[in-house]
This record gives structure tokens, sequence and C-alpha cells, in this order.
């Protein structure tokens, strides 16, 4: 079946694909959402935020595009995603957001990583490393405690760390940052709070000798919202995918960079009152066309879309029908259909009217994140 919006597809009818199934990640709209998140931000620096594979996104290629993009360096929560962007050829600082092993001290140093640093096992570490190597000062970021509740040093903490600091001439304190806990929320009493409390802990560490050329707190949604709480670099993961954290906040452009697209892989008749998948939750109410696409929840079709979520095909929407199962999903195409197997399924954004990252959420009861981010390594990102 053959329709018009089907000639100019927003992401490509895939190249030879073993699978039929596949999330097209478009790196200029990533591009064009980098440069706007920059524009948009009173700070001389963005770190682009690719932890968690960029959130699905595949985090090498990312990387480099917003470097490309004007990013000033890359920000990732764990040891081995550091490892992984130096091993694939990025050179630009690499910012540890989550706290890392005291062991790890040597790979930190081998791979020229920046961690948060909040805690004296840790310093002690890097400094032995950097001694016993002779390496040049190892930049690290102090974490203050602000807010979130998480990690960091707690306002009563920072005196005495900073001054344990000062006295290693083995570490060289490039930044100084906190992270924002309710900046997508309506409310911004707690974030103000939250700034004052980082205000003041930076007097602290001032006073203490240390004075951070690099001062940051924001996140995607502070960047968007908060110009007054950019200071010398933004950290924004989110909106660079194309997606505001939070419906009250304005999307300044960006648009999402991922389609999750399939095809139709067979199509059959089933009479009313037969029930299909797992655990028989879904009957047919009437004589129907079912449709089966080779994706599931492996790759992150949560199973919560079962009987739920919808997808775009062929110019209208349908219903997931059934449970999703772990590498398949079936679609109530309707008594007419017309759809015929190799038909492109519009799983997750693509076209306008395909369903985006926050109807999954809404259908998962989840977040945008945790959507983009639980996209499996199974399937596969085609670049274009
Ligand atoms: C994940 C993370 C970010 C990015 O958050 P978004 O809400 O996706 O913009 C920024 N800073 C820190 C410390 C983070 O952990």
């Amino acid at each position: 079946m053959t329709t018009a919006w089907k000639s100019e597809p927003a992401a490509p009818v895939t190249p030879p694909n073993l699978r039929g199934a596949w999330a097209a990640v478009n790196i200029d709209q990533f591009k064009t959402n980098v440069r706007i998140l920059d524009q948009h931000s009173q700070a001389k620096r963005l770190c682009a935020i690719v932890k968690a594979d960029a959130y699905g996104h595949g985090a090498p290629a990312m990387a480099k595009a917003a470097l490309e993009a004007g990013a000033d360096r890359v920000g990732v929560a764990t040891i081995l995603e550091g490892v992984e962007l130096r091993r694939a050829g990025i050179t630009c600082p690499i910012l540890l957001l989550s706290e890392v092993p005291v062991d790890s001290a040597p790979v930190l140093v081998e791979y020229d990583l920046t961690p948060a640093l909040f805690t004296q096992g840790l310093a002690d570490a890097i400094a032995q490393v950097v001694r016993a190597t002779m390496q040049d000062p190892h930049p690290v970021h102090i974490k203050l405690e602000t807010g979130m509740g998480r990690v960091g040093l707690v306002p009563d903490e920072v005196a005495d760390a900073a001054a344990y600091i000062a006295k290693l001439p083995e570490l060289r304190v490039e930044g100084v940052f906190s992270h924002f806990a309710c900046a997508d929320e309506v409310d911004l009493t707690p974030t103000h709070r939250q700034h004052e409390v980082f205000m003041s802990s930076l007097t602290t560490l001032r006073k203490s000798g240390i004075d951070p050329e690099i001062v940051h707190i924001s996140n995607s949604a502070a960047t968007m919202c908060l110009p007054e709480y950019h200071h010398d670099m933004v950290r924004p993961g989110l909106a660079m995918y194309g997606y505001s954290p939070a419906p009250h906040i304005d999307r300044l452009g960006v648009k999402p960079v991922m389609a999750v697209t399939g095809l139709i892989n067979l199509v059959k008749r089933v009479p009313k009152g037969m029930a299909v998948s797992y655990g028989h939750t879904w009957t047919a109410e009437r004589d129907t066309v079912i449709a089966s696409v080779p994706i599931g929840y492996a790759d992150g079709v949560r199973r919560a879309l079962s009987s739920t979520g919808e997808v775009w095909v062929n110019g209208r929407r349908v219903r997931i029908v059934g449970r999703v199962c772990m590498d398949q999903l079936l679609l109530d195409l309707g008594p007419t259909a017309e759809d015929a197997v190799g038909d492109q399924v519009w799983l997750l954004g693509g076209v306008n009217e395909a369903p985006d990252a926050d109807e999954w959420a809404a259908w998962a009861n989840t977040i945008s994140w945790e959507i983009l981010t639980g996209l499996g390594n199974r399937l596969e990102r085609i670049l274009h």
C-alpha cells in the first residue's frame, strides 16, 4: 500500500537490514539541537552529556557530533563510558559525573578522565598515581552537595576538604559543580535554595584557596529556563536529544533525533473471539487483521505498552495489542486493512504523527529519559 507520506520518509527506509527493525539517528538534527542550546546558553562552554550510550543514541558518534557542533567537552557517568570514548578517538576533556571507586585511579590517569571529586580516598589515590607515574597534575572537578541529597561535599565539609585538596600538588582543581534536583518542576523554590547553598560553598572554597576556572550546575531544565545559573558551563543531556524535561519548559526548537522503526513481517486475519500473545490478555472483539513487527521489550519497547501503545503505519495510528513480547509485537490493523508485509511502522519519532518518547513515557508511567536510555543494544543504530 503506497501513500503520499511514504514517499518522503524522515528517516531512511533501511539499507539491507537483517532484522526488520532499527533505530535511525539523525546526526544533523542532533547538531542543530546542540547549537540551539549553546546559543541560548549564557555560559562560554557546553559539556555535552553522553552517558548511558548518549541516552541510547550511541555515545562515540554523539560525542563527536556534539564537539563538531561547538561543545567544549563531554560528560559521562562511569569510567568505562569514558574509556569507550577515548578508545573511539575522542580527545577532549571527559568529565565523570558519578562517583568512581578509589581503585580506578590508575585508569582515570591513564585515560585522562576528569572525575567528580568529593572523597579524600579518591584525592589520595589520584595523587599517588600521579606521583608514581610522574604525570602532570590531574584535573578534577569538586562535587558539592547542595540539596539533591545524593553525593558531594556537604557545606560543613567544604572548608576542610578544600584545605586538604589545596595541599595536593598532584591535583588540579579545574572545576566545581553541583546538580539540581527540581529544576524541571514548576515551583523553583528548591532550585533557588540549592543555588544559594552552591554559592555559599563556592565562597568557602575560594576562602580556602581554591578558585576553579569552571563553575557549573545547569542540566537541561536549567539550561533552558534559568540563564542566571549558567555560570561557566552548562551540562544538557536530554534536550540535546530533542526533548523538553517537562511540558511547561519551552523546547527552544530542539527536535527528537532518533526514530525507532520496523517493517511488518506478517499480516493475518484473526476471527472475532480469538486471543493473541502471551497470557491471552487481548481478544479480538471483531474479525480483524493483525500484523506482527520484529521488535520487542528486549529492544526497549516497554512491556507496559501492551494493548496501550500505538504506532504510526500507512498514515494512521494503530494500537499494539496483546503483550509486547521479547522480540515481537502485534498490531490491530482493523478489519479493512490493506497493509502488507514490508510496510514501514513508526514506533517512536521519525514522523510528526508517530508517538514520541514523552508519549511512551505516559503509557509506561515513566519519564522520557528512561524510555530513551532503555532502548536496547540489540537494536541497530543507523546514523544518517
Ligand atoms: C545526567 C546529568 C545531567 C544531564 O541531565 P539532563 O536532565 O538529561 O539534562 C547533568 N548533570 C549531571 C550531574 C547528570 O548526572
